[in-house]
């Protein structure tokens, strides 16, 4: 899956080896501390040549046993932690997109908007056109290949800094962060004419596949209701002008070129 980021789908399945022996030196610090201290309230009493003897011997034999212990253990904490983010990253996704689910895409879209300071970006509400009509023509198979292969422009279209998501069955969510409206409308542009350049890439004849996209700005303090209502509206805007077009702030910013 490309493009991952900190905001979106990261898997990573590499065992940290620099962690591993981070953690292992620190347990068997640990642990030779505490022999060493048991050595020595024992046999300090018995004199300073007795004592140095059994911290050396002690000392080895915690090496010996302790640290191949230390290790397999450590790895398989690596290992559990590990599955445990694979296992939360296949929770969080949205499986025929591979974008986040709607409920990942909204908490995470909250956690920015309180952000103050990150607060600035835009809201692309897309959704794919005639969808109905394409699986009732094509069949629901088609229309799940269609949707993959929507999801893949957005990823090819998008920052890695950008939310993206799956909102519901063929509509889609990315929220631009950092992004000013002309910066927007340049991408939403990109990803709508890439979308209805890619249905070869499905293989079947008479399918003319395209989305329509709806952006608005978000300004501090707005809600995420009012942000994804105006994207909403402006989405529809562009469904009544003949889909197959970006609109952004009431204004139509690209003609059908298809449909
Ligand atoms: P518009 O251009 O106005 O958006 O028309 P539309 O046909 O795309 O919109 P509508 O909301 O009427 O239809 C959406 C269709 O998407 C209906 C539903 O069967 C289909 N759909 C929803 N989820 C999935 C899915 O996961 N797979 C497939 N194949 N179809 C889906
Ligand atoms: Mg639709």
């Amino acid at each position: 899956m490309p493009v991952p980021s900190s905001w979106n789908m990261r898997m990573n399945t590499k065992l940290r080896t620099g962690e591993i022996a981070k953690n292992v030196v620190i347990w068997f610090a640990c642990v030779l501390a505490g022999v060493e201290l048991i050595v020595y309230l024992y046999y300090a009493p018995m004199g300073t040549a007795r004592l140095r003897f059994e911290f050396l011997i002690s000392g080895l034999i915690t090496a010996v046993v302790s640290l191949p212990a230390l290790a397999y253990g450590m790895i398989l904490r690596e290992r559990l932690t590990v599955a445990n983010a694979a296992l939360l990253e296949l929770l969080q996704s949205d499986r025929m997109s591979g974008l986040l689910n709607r409920k990942v895409f909204m908490e995470r879209l909250a956690v920015f908007m309180r952000d103050a300071e990150r607060s600035v970006g835009v809201f692309a509400y897309v959704d794919a056109d005639h969808f109905k009509l394409i699986n009732d023509r094509f069949g629901h198979a088609v229309g799940d290949a269609a949707i993959s292969l929507i999801a893949e422009c957005i990823r090819q279209n998008s920052r890695s800094s950008d939310l993206m998501g799956r909102l519901g069955g063929q509509e889609f969510g990315i929220f631009l962060e950092g992004a000013n409206l002309k910066q927007a409308v340049i991408i939403a542009e990109r990803l709508r004419a890439q979308v209805s350049q890619a249905s070869p890439e499905l293989g079947i004849k008479g399918l003319e596949l395209s989305v329509s996209i709806g952006l608005a700005v978000h300004k501090p303090g707005q809600s995420i209701e009012v942000l994804i209502s105006q994207a909403d509206r402006n989405l529809g805007i562009a469904k009544e002008g003949g889909r197959n077009a970006v609109v952004a702030d009431l204004q139509r910013y690209s003609a059908r070129t298809s449909g």
